[in-house]
């Protein structure tokens, strides 16, 4: 068989078979890219060099490898888990269990970011706290565009801690970010010119209905409590007093949640409050102003 036919059985594969995807989930199956990033993984290329070698044969070897990287998407264990990284903002991620994938959605927060940081008057240094860090994704993204900005990032699990900093020593230079293990601002003293935060949003009882791969991710990035705004609550009450006059908070959340979040905020004195969309049109990021006054 050619690459090109393995490619297109693969792909075949993943289209008949049901997967245990929900309608209400993210990460909807794209069986032609997924097929084609299993099998690049295998022949040890990208997606332009199984391009150019369509017409070359596939050993047997890698035949039976590929097989069984297929049936583990078949059984619903998302590609970013099997090959261990995932792409965002250009970067390659490590991702393990014990972080959210970081999702092509997200790259919102970051460019957000990039907004709050090029406002910034460059008198002095900018510093940014990224809570509920994960993979480090939008901390080391962000660093990775602006060296100059000071960048901490922390989470309430050892673990995905212990990923983003692996992830910052590979994909920045010294000294990269600051970790801290924290529950929030718990451990965290002084003020910041910019918060950003992807903290868990998903009301909880969505999540039985999420899909398969999205489920088998870490709880504790999901669960966002009853109404999926617990921490988004206790990030905007207490941000307060972790930002400097001037600063800007920015949150990722669901389209949903946008209008109730924004009157959170407006009853916390923020202003102003704008609402970012992501690639499908919908708002996903909304950015608030801290005045430094308490309304
Ligand atoms: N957008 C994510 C999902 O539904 C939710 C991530 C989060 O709660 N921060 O997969």
């Amino acid at each position: 068989m050619t690459l090109g036919e393995v490619l297109a059985a693969g792909t075949a594969r993943l289209t008949s078979r049901s997967f245990p995807v929900s309608p209400a989930a993210q990460g909807a199956a794209t069986p032609a890219l997924d097929a084609a990033l299993l099998l690049a993984s295998v022949l040890k290329t990208d997606r332009t060099g199984l391009i150019l070698r369509e017409a070359e044969p596939v050993s047997a070897g890698d035949l039976q490898q590929y097989a069984r990287l297929l049936e583990r998407r078949l059984e619903g264990e998302s590609v970013a888990w099997i090959l261990g990284y995932k792409e965002f903002w250009g970067l390659s991620f490590t991702v393990s269990p014990e972080v959210l994938v970081p999702r092509p959605d997200t790259e919102t927060l970051v460019e957000a970011g990039l907004g709050a940081i090029d406002r910034f008057p460059a008198t002095e240094p900018c510093t940014l706290l990224d809570l509920c860090t994960g993979s480090g994704a939008v901390a080391i993204a962000l660093k990775h565009e602006r060296p100059a900005v000071e960048v901490y990032a922390s989470d309430i699990s050892s673990a995905a801690l212990a990923v983003a900093q692996g992830n910052a020593a590979r994909l920045l230079p010294e000294p990269g970010i600051y970790p801290i293990e924290s529950d929030l601002f718990h451990r965290i003293t002084g003020r910041f010119h910019i918060i950003t935060a992807n903290p868990p949003y998903v009301p909880r009882d969505r999540i039985p209905t999420l899909a398969l791969e999205v489920r088998r991710e870490p709880r504790l990035s999901l669960d966002g409590g009853v109404d999926g705004l617990d921490l988004i609550r206790r990030i905007l009450v207490q941000g307060k007093a972790h930002l400097r006059p001037g600063g800007t908070l920015l949150m990722e959340a669901d389209p949903g949640q946008m209008q109730t979040i924004a009157g959170l905020l407006k009853a916390q004195g923020y202003r102003p409050i704008t609402m970012i969309p992501d690639l499908s049109g919908m708002p996903r990021v909304i950015a608030a102003g801290f005045t430094g006054s308490d309304a």
